[in-house]
């Protein structure tokens, strides 16, 4: 166990006069900043910066970083975050200095290798989402929802129709609901059946003319695909609403179905999950949108387009919603996704979802019998378990079965989420994983739910930190330390 007391803040470790570089001797007239800059824009003491050598800085990070659990030092299977191995082959190509070093201020001239890309990528996600327009522009999954709900409103707008609610389903992502609030439609919960699918029947009965859009997750968050999908997208279109896909879930399906095909209008992708981003503590996302034709006018604005041989931003779009990020969104994770996509090619993604479902089968198959899986039948890349029976025999909780698999070198599953299965376990362990790999996941998982329960609920006992209160962490965020109080 690392003993967290020996890392120290910068400025703890700070002693006057250390330093990590040493200059030379001025050699130029020296600029007299007292003249250069106005006495009223100059602060009255020198910041406290932390005075420190190399060698400190070094092992500062270096300790911090082996503090937490990543993807590139532990398996995690945290279900529905598609927590794939990022291939470093990506990560030299978005940081060639030809790319990483552009600015969206520079002439589009300057930039046409950037824009290419970009306009290649819209490409490549319309064909995959079976959709006509992207907009690259979201930076994150939950952004995407709101973007598209807001081209939504703007299209019944445009309409002169009058549509106030958006149905979700009760396993959605929490996101789901909140998009739909934010762009100012009332959220409505549709019932999940004994099946674990959309309930046909609760569906039919909330939809109605004022539906905007149903918002559905496919395959849904027990790693289902939604049987009825075709029906439930007729019934949308019938009652006038459109259907939106929540797309954190491609990694199942990539070359085996498209949303367009099965009916969605509009969808998101997150590339920092599907297409291998690094992503949680590792980076920023992405949420691109995908939209049918009818909508495309309502896009936001700047939009790749491509004339004859050359690249450009056009703004010139009057009905669209304006902008919803700087620029044309977070470039850096729009390159991995296209160097991870152009690199595996149309079989190389369908593999990537076959292997997917494959491995999330593999473990279903080993745990089942010790981790009851209520909606087993057809998983595809992630399944549920629920500890709800563990609980009621020795009183250990899913979460004290996530938190003792950090003592085994495995990052957490998803908890308590979806909503739908009691104690709920979501197991994804995505295509990157060996079969060596997740046998040790079994064979840990099955040792701790033989573990006696004292031990277990009262894990982790090898981690920097034990159970932090996660809603005060959530709630009550001090993310810097300031010089200056
Ligand atoms: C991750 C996720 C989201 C939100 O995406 P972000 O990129 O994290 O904003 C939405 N829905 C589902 C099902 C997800 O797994």
């Amino acid at each position: 166990m690392r003993n967290t007391q020996s890392i120290k803040l910068l400025s703890e470790l700070s002693r006057p006069g250390r330093r990590a570089v040493r200059l030379q001797p001025l050699d130029v007239p020296a600029v007299d900043h007292c003249v250069a800059i106005p006495a009223h824009s100059r602060a009255a003491a020198p910041p406290p910066l932390p005075e420190l050598s190399e060698l400190d800085i070094v092992r500062h990070y270096t300790n911090l970083s082996t503090l937490n659990m990543s993807v590139d030092s532990h398996f995690y299977p945290l279900g529905s975050c598609t927590m794939k191995y990022n291939p470093k082959r990506n990560e030299r190509l978005a940081g060639l200095a030809g790319m990483l070093d552009l600015h969206p201020y520079q002439p589009e001239s300057s930039l046409q290798g950037m824009l290419e890309m970009l306009w290649n990528l819209q490409g490549i996600f319309a064909e995959i989402a079976g959709l006509d327009a992207i907009s690259l522009q979201p930076a994150a999954g939950a952004q995407g929802e709101l973007t598209a709900l807001l081209v939504a409103a703007a299209y019944f707008r445009d309409r002169g129709e009058v549509r106030t609610n958006v149905l979700v389903p009760t396993s959605a992502h929490g996101t789901n609901p909140a998009s739909a609030a934010m762009a100012g439609f009332n959220a409505i919960g549709i019932e999940s059946d004994a099946e674990g699918m959309v309930d046909m029947a609760d569906l039919r009965t909330k939809l109605n003319a004022q539906t905007a859009v149903l918002m559905i997750t496919n395959p849904n968050t027990l790693g289902l695909f939604e049987r009825n999908i075709s029906e439930i997208a007729k019934l949308v279109h019938d009652a006038g609403g459109l259907m939106y896909l929540d797309g954190a879930n491609m990694n199942a399906i990539l070359g085996a179905s498209r949303p367009g095909d099965f009916g969605a209008d509009m969808m998101h992708y997150n590339p920092h999950k599907t297409f291998s981003g690094p992503h949680g503590g590792g980076g920023p996302g992405a949420g691109p949108i995908a939209v049918r034709k009818m909508l495309e006018p309502f896009l936001p604005t700047p939009r790749v387009v491509r004339h004859g041989d050359r690249f450009a931003l056009d703004w010139n779009q009057p009905k669209s919603i304006g902008r919803v990020r700087s620029f044309f969104g977070n470039v850096g994770v729009l390159l991995r996704a296209y160097a991870y996509i152009r690199t595996l090619g149309p079989s190389g993604l369908a593999d990537v979802s076959r292997y997917a479902v494959l491995n999330a089968n593999y473990l279903l198959a080993l745990l089942r019998d010790v981790l009851p899986v209520p909606y087993a039948e057809g998983c595809l890349h992630e399944f549920v378990g629920s500890a709800h029976g563990i609980k009621a025999r020795c009183g250990v909780s899913a979460m004290d079965l996530a938190k003792r698999l950090l003592d085994y070198g495995f990052h957490a599953p998803t908890v308590y989420f979806p909503m739908t299965v009691r104690e709920a376990v979501m197991i994804e362990p995505t295509e990157t994983e060996s079969r060596e790999t997740l046998d040790a996941f079994v064979d840990a998982l099955r040792t701790i739910i033989g573990e006696p329960s004292e031990l277990v609920q009262s894990a982790p006992h090898t981690g920097t930190i034990n159970r932090p209160d996660e809603v005060q962490a959530a709630k009550n965020q001090h993310l810097a330390w300031s010089a200056v109080p």
